[in-house]
């Protein structure tokens, strides 16, 4: 039994969570992939956009000199849920390349039930809601960037009650499988190299 299901034992799981980016879109850090993906946060996922043709662009494995070249620098994040903006961090300065610094921007958004979903190390001044406002699924809260700990561009996207990440499924997307090369329609568990398409 996981945390979540000792601390809420009659909490169904969140289900058909819409995916946060559009386009094509790789996993760079999967459930329980350690470090800040590990216990409390062992529901977490890292994602970035990528070239659609080639499926690169990212920061892992190549040698960007600049955030800016990364292919999902700025890309819009979009609300999976509908909510109130509990916190809008906004004003902290992009770290450069693989050296990881403190504080994100972020924009956290308080569902029913006091869950909250994360959107973390937003483009700084890229924020387009701010704390109070009422939040609709799709709505555009800001872009993906690479503030506060994170060692290139990417979006860190979980869902939390209290301290913890908890665990829920996205809405079936279509992902190339990086294990078996094979593309399907799912909603299991993503995993670091997965490619999702979602147009
Ligand atoms: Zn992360």
């Amino acid at each position: 039994m996981d945390i979540f299901e000792e601390q809420n034992p009659d909490r169904p799981h969140l289900k058909d969570i819409p995916f946060p980016l559009k386009g094509t879109v790789v996993v760079l850090s999967e459930r329980d992939g350690g470090g800040t993906h590990s216990g409390f946060g062992k529901y977490a996922y890292d994602f970035v956009n990528v070239d659609e043709k080639t499926h690169s662009g990212c920061y892992t494995g190549a040698s960007y000199k600049t955030i800016h070249e990364i292919v999902g620098y700025g890309k819009p994040i979009y609300a999976v849920t509908d909510g109130v903006v509990k916190q809008v961090v906004d004003d902290k300065e992009d770290q450069p390349m693989s050296v990881a610094g403190f504080e994100a921007n972020v924009v956290i958004v308080q569902m029913e039930g006091g869950i909250e979903v994360n959107y973390i190390h937003n483009q700084p001044n890229s924020a387009k809601v701010k704390v109070g406002d009422q939040v609709k699924k799709g709505m555009h809260l800001a872009n993906v960037g690479n503030t506060g700990y994170s060692l290139g561009v990417h979006l860190h996207f979980g869902i939390t009650l209290g301290t913890a990440t908890i665990p829920f499924l996205f809405a079936p997307l279509r992902v190339l499988r990086k294990a078996t090369g094979i593309e399907e329609v799912t909603i299991e568990p993503l995993k670091v190299g997965d490619i999702i398409f979602n147009p």
